[in-house]
């Protein structure tokens, strides 16, 4: 039996599985086409909260990746439809938002009133996600509201982000900043937490045994694949990926190089 074969719904990492900045990785646009041929259910799932989700699709688009059925989860959606379920009266709620347009975007949907400067040192929530022009400014306001009684969310703790000139920091590095300050954690949307998970289950019914995560990191996918208790597999595509494997008490299910390797037999495949 083929790999591919076990499952029937596909949870598929962005960065680092599908793509590398521009560039697809090998393999990856005819193994997902397949699968999308092939009555599979494939959802994205990015950490990554600096795009909205057409702009995911117009990525995989342009490297060849396209369906009707294209679902995508990131980080900053999971988010607003956590607060949108958890919270009431968000219409006369402020929040204190850092981050990209498309976390702003995401947010503003949920209805909560954006606040900055004075005003914000008193918002209902902080809300954190990573973006390059973070500075100190932002840091400090976000300090002070969440000595004022702020909740604290934050899109996800990815520490890195892979590029091609090498893993630049990424939302956690600065998170970590206003964690510091603060000394409160916030609440993370993104893998390895539930959120997203609970979100990708909304899209299908499949049992549970039929669902897998494939993603190039195991402090984020795979573990975010064990804690909602599906089957994981290791993309080998992190040049560091293998040294950390061996050290962690992490182990996924599967290691694979590239997504081609799901159409190996299973007994060709590392299983661990
Ligand atoms: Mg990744």
């Amino acid at each position: 039996m083929k790999l591919v074969d076990l499952f029937d719904c596909f949870l598929i990492d962005l960065d680092g599985v599908v793509y590398i900045g521009d560039s697809a990785v090998p393999g990856s646009v005819e193994a997902i086409t397949y699968l999308l041929n092939n009555d599979k259910t494939v959802i994205f799932l990015t950490n990554n909260p600096r795009h909205n989700i057409s702009e995911y699709s117009q990525k995989l688009k342009k490297i060849g990746i396209e369906g009707v059925s294209l679902n995508i989860i990131t980080s900053a959606t999971a988010l607003a439809s956590h607060i949108k379920d958890s919270f009431s009266d968000l219409k006369n709620k402020k929040a204190y938002v850092i981050g990209s347009e498309a976390l702003k975007k995401e947010i503003e949907l949920t209805g909560l009133n954006f606040v900055s400067g004075d005003e914000a040192k008193k918002a209902d929530f902080v809300i954190f996600g990573g973006h390059p022009e973070f500075h100190y400014e932002e840091m400090k306001i976000a300090t002070l509201a969440i000595a004022n009684g702020a909740h604290f969310f934050a899109t996800n703790r990815d520490m890195v982000y892979p590029t091609i000139e090498g893993h630049i920091p990424a939302t956690g590095a600065m998170l970590a900043s206003i964690e510091a300050a603060s000394g409160k954690k916030a609440v993370s949307a993104g893998k390895p937490e539930n959120m997203m998970f609970d979100i990708a289950d909304s899209f299908h019914d499949y049992d549970k045994d039929k669902i897998v995560i494939i993603g190039d990191h195991l402090d984020t996918d795979i573990r975010g694949g064990k804690n909602a208790g599906i089957s994981t597999i290791l993309i080998l595509s992190d040049p560091n990926i293998e040294d950390e494997l061996k050290q962690s008490e992490i182990k996924p299910d599967y290691v694979i190089y590239d997504l081609r390797d799901l159409q190996k037999d299973i007994s060709e495949i590392e299983k661990l």
